[in-house]
Order: C-alpha cells, then sequence, then structure tokens
C-alpha cells in the first residue's frame, strides 16, 4: 500500500514520500492527534523542493517562487487525499501548508495543528539542523512539506541514518532579527513580526511548535 502512494505522489511530482505511524509522531507544541482526527492511524508526509526562483534578489519575485510552491503542494496534496479516500477507502484529512492558523492568541503564534516539521522528522525525511527546521538528506532545507492525515495502518519510514545538518551556524548567525540565538528554540514572535505577511509558508511559521 505504501509503495502504492509513493508511486502516485511522485508521478504528481513531489520529490520525496515518507510515512509516519501517529505514534510516531511527537510535536511538544501541538494538540494531540486523535483530538483532531479520531481514528487517525498514519500521515503521508510530501516533500517538494523549491526552485531556484527563491534566491532572487527581489522580495517580489522570491516570495512569487514561494506562493507558487505552496500552491503546488496544497494542490497535489489534495489530489493525493482524494486518491486514497477512493481507491484505498480510508478517511483522509489534509494538512496545511501554513495557514490557516490560529492568531487570536499570541502564545499560539506559529504553532500548527500538525507539525509539519516533526511530521517529517517521524516519516524519515530529515532531522533539525541549528535552525530548528528540517534537513533534508538530499532536498537540504529549501523543501516544502505537506502532509495527509489518514485512517490507513501504514508502518513508519527509518530515520534518517545522519543528521545532514553540520552545526556550520550560518543559518544562526544569518538570521536578521536574532530569532535563532536561544539553541533549540525559535522566537516565532519575532520572527513572525519580521515575515511579510505572504512569506508565512516559509519560516518557522509552517510548522512550529
Ligand atoms: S547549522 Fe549549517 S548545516 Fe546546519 S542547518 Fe544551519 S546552515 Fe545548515
Amino acid at each position: 500500500m505504501k509503495d502504492r502512494i509513493r508511486s502516485v505522489l511522485l508521478g504528481l511530482g513531489v520529490d520525496d514520500v515518507g510515512f509516519a505511524s501517529v505514534g510516531e509522531y511527537r510535536s511538544p507544541a501541538s494538540p494531540a492527534v486523535e483530538s483532531l482526527f479520531p481514528g487517525a492511524r498514519a500521515l503521508v508526509v510530501l516533500a517538494s523542493r523549491e526552485l531556484a526562483a527563491c534566491e532572487s534578489p527581489s522580495p517580489q519575485l522570491a516570495m512569487n517562487a514561494r506562493l507558487d510552491l505552496m500552491a503546488f503542494s496544497r494542490s497535489v496534496c489534495y489530489q493525493a487525499a482524494r486518491f486514497v479516500e477512493q481507491h484505498m477507502g480510508a478517511g483522509v484529512m489534509t494538512i496545511p501548508v501554513s495557514c490557516p492558523m490560529d492568531v487570536g492568541d499570541p502564545r499560539k503564534a506559529g504553532v500548527a495543528e500538525i507539525s509539519l516539521r516533526h511530521a517529517a522528522v517521524a516519516a524519515g525525511l530529515g532531522a533539525f539542523g541549528l535552525h530548528n527546521l528540517v534537513v533534508h538528506p538530499r532536498l537540504g532545507s529549501r523543501v516544502l512539506f505537506t502532509a495527509l492525515l489518514s485512517g490507513l495502518e501504514l508502518s513508519s519510514d527509518p530515520p534518517v541514518a545522519d543528521n545532514p545538518c553540520t552545526s556550520c551556524g550560518l543559518c544562526v548567525q544569518a538570521c536578521p532579527v536574532g530569532a535563532l540565538d536561544q539553541p533549540g528554540k525559535t522566537d516565532r514572535l519575532k520572527c513572525l513580526a519580521a515575515c511579510p505577511i505572504g512569506t508565512l509558508g516559509g519560516g518557522p511559521g509552517a510548522s512550529a511548535a
């Protein structure tokens, strides 16, 4: 079953796919999965790489590349969800790339219902770097994750053997607002305050926990 789902998703253009049983997913700040989707058994996590356009000196064009990737990832995730429901007889919930999120409570700023970072790590798609984002062994940090939560019983993929992060610290030094100054913690409010609204899918707001 995993091979079939993986094949469909790779055929839709994502760069990598991983699986995590709900029991293997642990996010310290997000709510329990059972409270969001009773009967959920596994996460299917999709990884899609950024285009080189994200390096454009033009913030507008770089942001446009991010928005394009978010639109692509949403579309693929939704198509995969429909495939699983129609062909595998299991209920499915799509997990947002970023928005909608609860912005009414500052303590929840940037905290997703499902942390895609923790889901990606649980699904063997990477490991946390010093920037508290996930580093994929092949795609690096320039990758966007989306996910399906399903009632299918699917085993977790193995964790990455070695953390691709070399702890060079360049990402911490490069953060313009010092949001990464405290090891292992992202100051989400600093980060969000510095991010244009349209880029929320690219920073810790995407799945912070
Ligand atoms: S510490 Fe270096 S290798 Fe690790 S995520 Fe930051 S920039 Fe990448």
